[in-house]
């Protein structure tokens, strides 16, 4: 393989590679398929307000009717529980249960800890460029319908790329009043979370 993209390619492809295999291993062990081990590791780190049904149909980018049945199964085997939001009565939100937790922590179904120690071992200025190639990557992805939620800096309109361009902290964020660095871009915006507005259009 000579060409740089197909290496690329190639490379991301067994990244990708982990998180189907930490799928198939929970599969195997508890028989829940690799949609439902999907999910508890979401529910495991996501936020609370991202806990939702349609929130997370919407973050892992599935159908709304393929998440209720996924989980109606999982309550039913006891991975989750569902209660009424203390914001707002007319939305449930999605916890894991001890048991769901114990899944979780048991089976390395949580990849981050995985990844965690790749990257600890890649040195600092590896991983400055690993951190902005990547998060290119994915603006370019969102910006092209293939990821439909993308919370970073790139695609809101409060980002001012390259404002202050040669400086050490070329960027602004008009919202935070904030000069950033290439680093200090922020890849899960709870600004962004907030408001839908902030997005670019597509
Ligand atoms: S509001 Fe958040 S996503 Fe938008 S530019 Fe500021 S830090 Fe970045």
């Amino acid at each position: 393989m000579k060409n740089t993209d197909e290496k690329i390619i190639h490379l991301l492809d067994k990244v990708l590679q982990i998180t189907r295999y930490i799928q198939w291993q929970i599969n195997k062990k508890t028989g829940i398929s690799p949609l439902s081990a999907q999910i508890i590791e979401y529910l495991g780190n996501a936020s609370r307000d991202l806990r939702t049904p349609a929130k997370i149909a919407e973050e892992l980018g599935i159908t709304r009717p393929t998440v209720t049945e996924a989980l109606k199964s999982l309550i039913k085997k006891g991975y989750i529980k569902e209660k009424v939001s203390p914001k707002d009565k007319r939305f449930k939100i999605l916890y894991l249960t001890e048991k769901g937790k114990k899944l979780l922590k048991n089976s390395n179904l949580n990849y981050k800890d995985i990844l965690k120690k790749s990257i600890k071992n890649t040195d600092k200025a590896q991983k400055e460029n690993l951190f902005y190639s990547l998060i290119n990557f994915v603006a370019d992805l969102n910006k092209r319908g293939i990821l439909p939620i993308a919370r970073i800096c790139f695609n809101c309109k409060n980002f001012e790329k390259n404002k202050f361009e040669g400086s050490k902290k070329p960027h602004y964020c008009k919202l935070l009043k904030q000069r950033m660095g290439n680093f200090d871009l922020n890849v899960n915006c709870e600004e962004n979370l907030k408001r839908r507005s902030l997005w670019v259009k597509k």
